[in-house]
């Protein structure tokens, strides 16, 4: 049964009374709040590509795990995510895009996926990033440059606290982004963007 946002939202509160709360690699590296509250289709031509992709992949060597799930656990908290490709024996994870430009987020993305899984194997995971057309075809694929696992270790604690202290007073954080906040359909009337912005245009005229 689908959860309402409510019941999510409950869900989530409930679990950080327990203990220990699951967080998504989703809410992690986009903008919780507009993670949480967008509405979206339930099955795009984005959806059909990455699928389209995936069976190619499946195909051509079966090896390949679709949909992997990575996780990193700690006490008080655990993120988990679903990589779009993994090959255990030749160590090398793809991650699928629909869209025309590479954008932070995804970085984030793969940078996380990169640090649970080689935590989980205690080895080296080489990443790449395909842009895939309608039909599921490769057009092309990056070898993205990625932070450290300091740099990503640091970034998991600190979204994480600021998710954990906004669901203690009872909601989802807003943490904005010039990427998610240009096309937020929130953006109007959000007072996180607008600090953003103030914080861009002290920034510029200094
Ligand atoms: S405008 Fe930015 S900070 Fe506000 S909800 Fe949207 S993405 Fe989040």
């Amino acid at each position: 049964m689908k959860l309402t946002i409510d019941e999510k939202i409950q869900d989530y509160i409930k679990s950080l009374e327990k203990g220990k709360i699951q967080i998504d690699v989703s809410l992690l590296v986009s903008c919780p709040y507009k993670t949480i509250y967008e509405p979206r289709a339930n099955i795009t031509w984005r959806t059909e590509a990455h699928i389209l992709w995936q069976n190619k992949l499946k195909q051509q060597d079966p090896n390949w795990l679709i949909e992997y799930e990575v996780s990193y656990d700690e006490e008080e908290f655990k993120v988990i995510g679903y990589v779009d490709a993994f090959h255990p024996i030749k160590k090398l994870l793809l991650e699928g895009k629909t869209s025309r430009q590479l954008y932070q987020k995804h970085l984030r993305q793969v940078a996380l996926y990169k640090f649970m899984l080689e935590q989980q194997l205690g080895e080296e995971v080489k990443v790449y990033i395909v842009f895939i057309d309608e039909k599921g075809n490769e057009r092309y694929k990056i070898k993205p440059t990625l932070p450290t696992d300091m740099e990503v270790m640091y970034y998991i604690y600190s979204r994480v606290e600021k998710i954990i202290n906004g669901l203690k007073r009872g909601y989802i954080v807003k943490i904005p982004d010039s990427e998610d906040c240009k096309y937020c359909i929130f953006a109007k009337d959000c007072r996180k963007k607008q600090e953003l912005q103030t914080t861009l245009d002290s920034f510029l005229q200094a």
